[in-house]
């Protein structure tokens, strides 16, 4: 039977990305997404028209009960679970501290930070041998922006980010003797509409040249990263923070 892959927040972006290539490897697939209904089932048709095996669940990360509505169809869709990859990540519209309130600052944690627990844990009971799973591989998304601090844009993110590391970090310690795996990778300045979110499409024009390799990096080039820690390549590999960054 396929390896079953979940991937939060694949309606576009990196998360499609890494499902295309999950697809091409030969994963079953549980594509989440929150509101993006119609990208969703698109990605979902044309990984089926190749002969993938995938589902597509919609369910807010921020929520405990979608999460475990969420859980519970990939239980009855495949009955297994072998790699969970916390993509869904969202941003708020650039600004100071000063201009953030509380109500921003729960909604950037609760995607970021708060989904990617929730998820993680329901993917340990699942997959950890003290719960009798099998073993398995969690590969969190973090930022550059844990490490650079996004001033004057949204230190909010990055700040929800460096709680992925910490994470990614700590999880991988506590659960590396029950077969799982856990690895995190901080993306640079790639080209998706994360930045349009943040009220600035052309973000990366602004700051490539801050960037060693003079580019943004495609999605493609994050997913590869995933699809390498994910995967038995990556067996001796755990608590790791990949930058896939350009050298930034
Ligand atoms: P994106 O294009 O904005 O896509 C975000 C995805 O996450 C969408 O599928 C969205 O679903 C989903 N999502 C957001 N909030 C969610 C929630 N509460 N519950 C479930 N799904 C949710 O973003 P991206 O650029 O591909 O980023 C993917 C990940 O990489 C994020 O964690 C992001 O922080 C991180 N990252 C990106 C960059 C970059 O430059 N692009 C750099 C560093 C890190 P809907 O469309 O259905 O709402």
């Amino acid at each position: 039977m396929s390896k079953v892959m979940l991937i939060t927040g694949a309606s576009r972006g990196i998360g499609a990305a890494t499902a295309r290539l999950a697809a091409a490897q030969g994963y079953a697939l549980c594509l989440n997404y929150r509101e993006r209904r119609e990208a969703a089932e698109a990605l979902l048709r044309q990984l089926e028209a190749s002969g993938t095996e995938a589902i597509a669940v919609a369910a807010d990360v921020a929520d405990e009960e979608q999460v475990m509505r969420l859980f519970e169809r990939l239980d009855q869709a495949f009955g297994r679970l072998d790699v969970l990859v916390n993509n869904a990540g969202l941003l708020e519209p650039q600004a100071r501290l000063e201009q953030m309130d509380a109500a921003r600052l729960q909604r950037v944690f609760g995607a970021n930070v708060i989904g990617s627990f929730l998820c993680a844990r329901e993917a340990v009971k699942r997959m950890s041998t003290r719960h009798g799973g099998q073993g398995g591989a969690i590969v969190n998304l973090s930022s550059m922006a844990a490490r650079l601090g996004a001033p004057n844009e949204y230190i909010d993110y990055a700040a929800a980010k460096g709680a992925i590391d910490s994470l990614t970090i700590g999880l991988a310690k506590e659960v590396a003797a029950e077969g799982i795996r856990v690895n995190g990778v901080r993306p640079g300045l790639i080209h998706t509409d994360i930045h349009a979110s943040g009220g600035e499409p052309g973000r990366i024009e602004r700051l490539k040249s801050s960037v060693p390799l003079g580019r943004g990096g495609d999605p493609e080039e994050v997913a590869r990263a995933i699809l390498w820690l994910a995967g038995d390549e990556a067996s001796y590999t755990t608590g790791t923070l990949l930058d896939v960054s350009g050298g930034r």
